[in-house]
């Protein structure tokens, strides 16, 4: 089986052959020439509409999915178009993005290893840079927020995490609804205005929406949670009401979880908060609605643990 056959398979390009592979300088890498198919119209990447060729500009290469353990090059003179309405620009290709050297498919590669490896371990493990894996991750969470709806949210999640030395502290929001978790918003701090960040992404409409509100005793994150979405039921998180009941027994061990608690309120802010200190059942991951709905009972807050 030839490569060519094997890319044809794997990675068609409408409107493009693949012409001809051969081996790169010193035999380290295999450079694979594209052409226009015969009659097909170059389409304006502004407009994205076949428009008439005007030139060709230099040969350009775009890196692929390494092979065998040799780099792969997919080479192509780009053309220019004259377009109606954006005049003379380049043409848009489909394996390509803008000025990335990598394609498409070779960034969305990268981008899923990123989330397995750390970006150094990806980038040696590819025989490529930290700075192209950067360029794949930052492509691809790019085309994510481009393309991402909020409709339909129905359970959302917040929890801050400590990074770096210190107290610095990043403020994170999911979606945890069936079927459907992800992350959905990161702010600096883990102040009030860090979670109002997320709300006014969101939108009053789309808030209004939310059923289910799964956070910490972290009072900032109370404080939004009531003004923000008042109608949804408030489920808190099991870790810290234990340690919240638990703390004047605790020693030394736990000081830090009971001087960050004692200042707070360990008694229901809202009637429609649940507490999960009930029995001893695990929290089953996935999804609010189903941990709702399954081993988690409303209990009173005030019985023994
Ligand atoms: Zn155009």
């Amino acid at each position: 089986m030839e490569l060519l056959t094997i890319l044809n398979h794997c990675y068609r390009q409408q409107g493009f052959i693949y012409q001809h592979a051969r081996f790169g300088p010193g035999k380290k890498s295999i450079e694979v020439a594209v052409r226009p198919r015969e009659g097909s119209a170059a389409v304006c990447s502004g407009c994205h509409h076949p428009a008439p060729g005007y030139d060709h500009l230099p040969e350009r290469c775009f890196e692929f999915i390494p092979l065998w353990g040799f780099l792969v090059f997919l080479l192509y003179r780009m053309r220019r178009v004259d377009c109606r309405n954006c005049g003379v620009v380049v043409e848009q290709v489909p394996w390509g993005d803008g000025k990335h050297q990598l394609t498409r498919a070779y960034m969305l590669f990268l981008a899923r290893w990123a989330r397995k490896l750390s970006w150094k371990e990806t980038a040696e493990a590819f025989h490529t840079s930290w700075d192209q894996v950067c360029d794949a991750v930052e492509y691809v969470v790019g085309w994510g927020l481009e393309h991402r709806t909020l409709q339909s949210i129905r359970a959302i999640g917040v929890d801050e995490i400590q990074y770096a030395k210190g107290h610095k502290y990043l403020t994170l929001v999911y979606q945890i609804d069936q079927g459907l978790t992800r992350l959905l918003w990161v702010g600096k701090e883990r102040t009030i205005e860090s979670f109002q960040g997320f709300f006014t992404v969101l939108g009053e409409q789309l808030a209004a929406q939310i059923e289910f509100v799964c956070s910490d005793m972290w009072q900032p994150y109370l404080d939004v949670i009531r003004q923000k979405c008042p109608q949804a039921l408030h489920i808190l998180d099991r870790f810290h009401i234990v340690a919240n009941r638990i703390s004047p027994l605790s020693r030394s061990s736990d000081c830090e979880i009971y001087s960050a608690t004692t200042s707070r309120p360990s008694v229901p802010i809202s009637s429609k908060k649940i507490f999960s200190t009930s029995g001893n059942t695990p929290r089953p991951p996935g999804p609010a609605c189903s941990w709702i709905s399954g081993a988690m009972k409303p209990c009173d807050p005030v019985s023994s643990p």
